[in-house]
């Protein structure tokens, strides 16, 4: 699941994203108005937590302006807990809901799930990461118009990368979403298998699309 943060204070974002990243949110945060209104109409988001006060930009406008150019994003609004008429303006903007700063992991996370569990989201047919092009239900993959065949997990662990594009996933993420949280083989699985697709990355002079990022984790970039 890919979580937009629009949020300016460094502490609190990074914060929020750290907890999120622990329940296996893969997180974009965005640090002020225009910039986080760039990544709602520019990319795919499951959720966008949205905070009112934000530089060149503020959460209201974000979430207006976003509303009139289509974009069907839930969003969560973060409002001060003394300002009653924020919550309201913040729903009237097209905001989904609202949390109360400061808030508890917990609430945090209920309050996305309920989020997610209102609107599916939209499964996409196709990724596009620059010349590279997965076709999710021919189960294909095409780079710079190459067709490059790969096994059925080899492919579900690239389309669980490409659907969070230029983002580092960590193993465990990977893990998580491909073969489900009760796997309980090698760890090592992931890397055998990034291997394995960066091997035939490799053979169409591709191989610098599948980043690793030591200590973290992998990534797919354009
Ligand atoms: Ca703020």
């Amino acid at each position: 699941m890919r979580v937009l943060l629009i949020e300016d204070d460094v502490e609190i974002a990074e914060g929020v994203r750290q907890l999120l990243e622990r329940r296996k949110f893969a997180v974009h945060v965005a640090h002020d108005g225009d910039e986080g209104f760039a990544a709602l109409t520019h990319d795919r988001f499951d959720v966008a937590i949205v905070d009112i006060g934000l530089p060149k930009r503020d959460g209201f406008t974000v979430a207006r302006q976003a509303r009139a150019a289509g974009i069907q994003t839930p969003m969560l609004m973060l409002t001060a807990r003394d300002a009653v008429e924020d919550r309201v303006r913040g729903l009237d903007a097209g905001a989904d809901d609202y949390l109360i700063k400061p808030f508890v992991e917990e609430e945090l996370h209920a309050r996305l799930r309920a989020l997610l569990r209102r609107t599916p989201a939209p499964v996409r047919e196709r990724y596009v990461v620059g010349d590279l092009v997965i076709d999710c239900g021919g189960r294909t993959l095409e780079i710079a118009g190459k067709p490059v065949k790969l096994a059925a997990t080899e492919f579900r662990v690239l389309e669980y990368l490409a659907a969070n594009a230029g983002i580092v996933l960590s193993r465990d993420q990977i893990l998580d979403c491909v073969w489900g949280t009760s796997f309980d083989g090698s760890r090592n699985v992931v890397e055998v298998y990034v291997s394995a697709i960066r091997r035939k990355l490799r053979a169409i002079n591709a191989a610098d699309r599948l980043v690793t990022v030591w200590g973290i984790g992998y990534k797919l970039t354009a």
